[in-house]
């Protein structure tokens, strides 16, 4: 397990083996081994779920009505019982030899497995008068050993089947009593005054062994703010070496630039895309690289926002490029642009993997000479050797999957250019916070007018020709629709629709009379171009193909989709597919083809046929996923928090990213030596990761 403290040599005893506390022996130690805890230092940082309250302890008796209390005593009956309307009733007698009270469950027929005549048991919960005698409704039950309940405010831990509470507590106990002194104080006195959060080693007592529920908690929310306040003074650091030490040119927006690209638009623009255009200017128009996040949902036109942007750049003399994820995309951004700009001066180029090498190696060094103002390509345009004579901006398009070290790389280019990525995947704010969090984000919600919301359907498997039929009836109109697979190659386990075996099967089959196009990953960009530009030209009717047209291309006319095995899919990835049937002024359709084993995937897809708005889904998304999978940022662990949980403990995010921000303005390379310990727990945790140079 990772250690979240500096050591040194007074400290030595917490990286010892938890065996060697009293109370551990080896098989005890592989109980906590399962637990994760290692060291003694894991043992004491094993953190508390939640806890229990049994400060109202009371004889049956002398109970109070709807108020958490707990009673203790002996099991006298167990009863199980099935209600009028099908609900299972668990029913427990407890007698503290007085007088008794029911513990009544419902449907949690488990309950009564754990529970044996004769075994002397504590229940909390809020009690009820019912039919003459004292009931508590789903109470939660503490085992007591030796028949003596633990009073206070104890701990819920998450355990493993076979270490249970009573047993762990004294090996806790342990632990806190010879070794909480030696655990080092990473936060700064003046935080914690400010905040009211207790100093170690109290903290670690009152997170074990808690006077009162308030002291519990808020220990709790101090070692959540503690990991939290690591990572936002490592981003905090980042954001000041990225921004406050490097220059860029300055790129002003007069009314005349402005009034120039404006007219290039056949369309005005909406009141969030002037905003986010608003945004970029101010930071374009500093002497520090922008690096700036634009989310926005599918649709809502952040390509028009990045346009302007480029040309901002272009009209102060500098160069600008636009990298696409796929050369699908990187294509389409170029037909766009060439639209826009058929009567421009800019000179502008198409980086595309189909050049020849010798087409290559004249437009790199045309792009290096300074004579391409604008360059668009894939993000292997950014390889190492493509120089720029004066670059002033790059955007990075559709990359929600873009970690700190992509952008580090751009950096290595050796010139300082301003900075705009932009999502179509929302992402919540908390989240964003940690992963993006040394970013500015713009954030458009609004779509452009006219925009008709998509309608989603699940499809059982049985319906799947009613559907065809439907699709056939839209094509004959003159309608374009997808078929979205996901997967390309066969795959001997999964027994899946591959996009090639669809084609095939949709041609032969219930779409004979219509043009099919193929599209998938392992077909040459040549050829991929050339299908996306059948279909574009309404050449073809129907395009298979694997999720390759995940993001950004653009066909109006395709206004239904059929996702093959919706279930494979994660929420996001699904919401931006059928973002593509939303471009024009038909409502969009789109048919989720699923039978899904897993509840997750039930409620992925119920919440796609709910919802249309992508920030609500992307919370849906992290909900269900986890931070970690939802960016692709396992690898380098920014979104893996040990304590903290980005969603439940938003407040203490914004505390903590607050804090780190004012603590490195006053104290950039965290050189005082009250901050010693917190700037070491900082290069631990993140200094690799980050590549905090500074203060290395
Ligand atoms: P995304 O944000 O998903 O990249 P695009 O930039 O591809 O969205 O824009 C989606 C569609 O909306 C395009 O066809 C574009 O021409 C159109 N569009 C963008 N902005 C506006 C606007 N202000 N008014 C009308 N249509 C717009
Ligand atoms: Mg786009």
């Amino acid at each position: 397990m990772t250690t979240v403290s500096p050591i040194s040599d007074s400290q030595k005893p917490l990286r010892e083996s938890a065996q060697y506390l009293k109370g551990v022996g080896p098989a005890r130690m592989e109980k906590l081994r399962k637990l994760g805890i290692e060291t003694v230092e894991d043992l004491l940082l094993h953190f508390p779920r939640s806890y229990e309250d049994f400060t109202d302890i009371r004889p049956i008796g002398g109970l109070t009505a709807g108020k958490l209390q707990t009673v203790q005593g002996e099991i006298v009956e167990i009863n199980g019982k099935e209600l009028a309307d099908g609900r299972k009733v668990v029913s427990v007698v407890l007698s503290d030899g007085k007088d008794v009270l029911e513990g009544a469950w419902f449907n949690q027929v488990y309950v009564a497995a754990r529970l044996r005549y004769g075994e002397h048991v504590a229940f909390i919960g809020k009690p009820k008068r019912y039919r003459g005698h004292w009931q508590m409704n789903n109470p939660r039950i503490q085992k007591l050993d030796d028949a003596q309940i633990q009073e206070g405010i104890v701990p819920v831990y998450p355990l493993t089947e076979d270490l249970r509470r009573e047993q762990l507590r004294p090996i806790i106990q342990h632990g806190v009593d010879q070794y909480a002194h030696l655990v080092p104080e990473t936060l700064p006195l003046e935080l914690l005054g400010k905040r009211r959060f207790p100093e170690l080693p109290r903290a670690l007592r009152d997170l074990h062994f808690p006077g009162t529920l308030p002291a519990a908690l808020n220990a709790r929310r101090r070692f959540i703010y503690q990991e939290f306040l690591i990572l936002q003074v490592a981003l905090a650091i980042r954001r000041r070496e990225l921004r406050d030490r490097l220059r860029a040119p300055i790129l002003m927006v007069t009314p005349q630039i402005d009034a120039r690209i404006r007219r290039l638009f056949p369309f005005t623009l909406t009141k969030d895309q002037n905003q986010a255009i608003a945004d970029i200017c101010r930071d374009l128009a500093g002497a520090r690289p922008m690096q700036r996040l634009l989310q926005a949902d599918v649709g809502a036109g952040k390509t028009a926002v990045a346009v302007y942007a480029l040309l901002a750049a272009v009209a102060n003399k500098h160069q600008a490029i636009l990298m696409a994820p796929t050369e699908v995309l990187a294509q389409q951004h170029w037909r766009t642009l060439e639209t826009y700009l058929a009567q421009s001066r800019v000179r502008r180029l198409l980086l595309t993997g189909a050049l020849s090498s010798r087409q290559r190696r004249q437009a790199l060094e045309e792009i290096r000479e300074g004579r391409i103002d604008l360059v668009v390509g894939t993000q292997a345009l950014i390889q190492n050797d493509v120089q720029f004579g004066r670059l002033g901006l790059v955007i990075i398009d559709e990359q929600h999957k873009f970690g700190v070290h992509q952008r580090a790389r751009v950096r290595r280019l050796g010139i300082d250019p301003h900075y705009l990525v932009m999502t179509a995947t929302p992402i919540p704010r908390t989240v964003a916070l940690t992963v993006f969090g040394d970013l500015d984000t713009s954030i458009m919600r609004e779509l452009p007018p006219g925009r008709r919301p998509v309608v989603t359907r699940w499809v059982p498997p049985d319906l799947r020709d009613q559907v065809y039929e439907r699709i056939r009836g839209s094509l004959r109109e003159g309608r374009q629709a997808y078929v979205v697979c996901p997967l390309v190659e066969e795959s001997a386990t999964l027994d899946l629709k591959t996009a090639v075996k669809s084609f095939e099967e949709l041609q032969a089959g219930p779409f004979h009379e219509f043009r099919l196009g193929l599209l998938h990953g392992g077909l040459e960009d040549r050829v991929k171009d050339r299908v996306m530009e059948q279909f574009r030209r309404r050449e073809l009717d129907l395009l298979v193909s694997t999720v390759v047209i995940e993001v950004g291309v653009d066909v109006p006319n395709a206004v239904l989709m059929i996702v093959e095995h919706a279930e494979r899919f994660g929420l996001s990835q699904l919401h931006q597919l059928r973002g593509r049937i939303s471009r024009g002024v038909v409502a969009g359709q789109c048919f989720l083809f699923a039978d899904p084993a897993s509840e997750d995937a039930r409620e992925r897809l119920q919440v796609l046929t709910r919802t249309t708005d992508g920030f609500e889904l992307a919370e849906h998304d992290v909900r269900l996923r986890g931070v970690g999978e939802f960016f692709g940022t396992r690898q380098h662990g920014l979104g893996n928090f040990r304590f903290g949980d980005l969603l439940a403990d938003h407040d203490l995010l914004k505390m903590a990213r607050q804090d780190a921000i004012a603590l490195v303005a006053a104290d950039a390379g965290l050189r005082k030596p009250e901050h010693a310990l917190l700037r070491q727990a900082v290069l631990d945790r993140y200094g690799k990761t980050l590549d905090l140079s500074e203060i290395g």
